[in-house]
């Protein structure tokens, strides 16, 4: 039965991709749940013609499956990633993930972030409320979160999610700086793109490649000043720096979009439950550098898991104030297995010695040369860095 004290069984902070997945998941869920974010459009009907610059995801097969669950996934244009190439400049060694190797038509999907957030927002339409969430505080004895929003409203709630991209730093927070930023653009080759996303570790930072529709998003990581001089180069610098790092593969660089920069930090809670009734999911609660392409990923992984979560907890759980912290147990090993491969992917490669280019060029030779190893890699690629084999 509802109770009248609260407001809300789940508020959600932030109607990003996250935010909203989780909204769209719990529309059958038989709470009251409201999905607060300032910024929402007033009309989410997707229509394909985002304002936001382009921004280029890579999905991972098991994140589409999600996607499709709420029918968020039929407005989206996505290319499919049937094989990864992985290399590294100065050494030797390389390695191609197939989608063979697990039996999957796609390793991933390559899509655009406004649209994919757009999709997701009118999937939890019905949940949407324009506010911004300005402080709130746990009151235990009452068992809601008082939540003030910036037009002065207070509100009361179960279980306040926050899902603002990290917006409410406060206590608890991780933080490593890579010094890195990513330059991310979508250029035109030679050769157009067939299907194959390239990931190329260099020690300013790891290159990525990924096909989007007849060229390739580039999601360029480097020292940060280098980005600084690379966003202001002419177009034919900029394709120059880019051949140079990335070699002939795909043939030569002809044309570029246009180029936005993204600094790069690690940041993240070390649990998910900030407070007794408050947890973060989403960049609220880890940050990744966008090396293994897992943050929105791992992200819809916490929406749609808090979701069943309190499906399976039920109204008594939610009610008595268990959720946050039962829930933020579930997802330890998971958030734990992406920071840190993430987070060791960046080091490990970003070592600048010889000794170090040889070993990884081994590792990527052994893996190359072991199927089981790479089926392993490529499993993780679709379904998570933490599935089981
Ligand atoms: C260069 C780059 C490439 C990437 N590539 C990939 C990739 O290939 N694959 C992948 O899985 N991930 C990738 N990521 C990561 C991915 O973009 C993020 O993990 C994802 O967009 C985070 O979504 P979110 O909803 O958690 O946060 P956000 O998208 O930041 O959304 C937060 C929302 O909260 C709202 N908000 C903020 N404060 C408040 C408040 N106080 N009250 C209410 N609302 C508030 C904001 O308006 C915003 O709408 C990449 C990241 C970068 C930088």
């Amino acid at each position: 039965m509802r109770d009248s004290r609260v407001d809300f069984d789940v508020l959600i902070a932030g109607g990003g991709p996250v935010g909203a997945a989780l909204a769209a998941a719990l529309r059958d869920a038989g709470l009251v749940a409201a999905l607060a974010d300032p910024g929402l459009p007033a009309d989410t009907q997707p229509d394909g013609a985002a304002a936001a610059p382009f921004r280029p995801i890579a999905l991972s097969h098991a994140s589409t499956l999600l996607l499709e669950r709420v029918g968020a996934l039929d407005a989206l244009s996505l290319t499919p990633i049937r094989a990864i190439h992985v290399s590294q400049t100065g050494g030797f060694g390389r390695t191609l993930i197939e989608a063979r190797d697990v039996g999957v038509p796609a390793l991933g999907w390559v899509g655009d972030l406004a649209p994919i957030a757009e999709a997701l927002q009118h999937a939890a339409r019905s949940a949407l409320l324009a506010a911004r969430v300005t402080r709130w505080e746990s009151e235990r004895e009452d068992g809601a979160v008082r939540v003030r929003l910036a037009d002065g409203r207070f509100v009361r709630a179960r279980l306040l999610v926050l899902a603002d991209g990290g917006g409410s730093a406060g206590d608890g927070l991780s933080l490593r700086e890579y010094g890195q930023a990513a330059v991310v653009a979508q250029v035109r080759t030679e050769r157009p793109a067939a299907g194959v996303a390239w990931e190329r570790f260099t020690t300013g930072g790891p290159l990525a490649l990924l096909p989007f529709a007849d060229r390739y998003a580039v999601v360029w990581s480097m020292r940060t000043a280098r980005a600084r001089e690379l966003l202001a180069a002419p177009d034919a610098a900029f394709l120059a720096a880019l051949g140079e790092c990335f070699g002939r593969r795909v043939g030569r660089f002809t044309e570029v979009g246009a180029r936005v920069s993204f600094p790069l930090t690690l940041r993240f809670r070390r649990a998910a439950a900030v407070a007794p009734r408050v947890v973060a999911i989403g960049n609220a609660a880890q940050t990744l550098h966008p090396v293994a392409g897992q943050g929105l990923n791992l992200g819809l992984r916490d929406a749609f898991e808090l979701a069943a979560h309190l499906d399976r907890a039920g109204r008594p759980a939610l009610e008595r104030g268990e959720v946050a912290a039962s829930y933020a147990a579930q997802r330890r090993a998971d958030r734990y297995a992406s920071i840190g491969i993430t987070d060791g992917l960046v080091r490990v490669f970003g070592l600048d010695h010889p000794l170090a280019a040889a070993a990884r060029g081994l590792g990527l030779a052994a893996l190359d040369l072991a199927p089981p190893a790479r089926r392993f890699f490529a499993r993780r690629f679709v379904f998570g860095l933490r599935a089981l084999p």
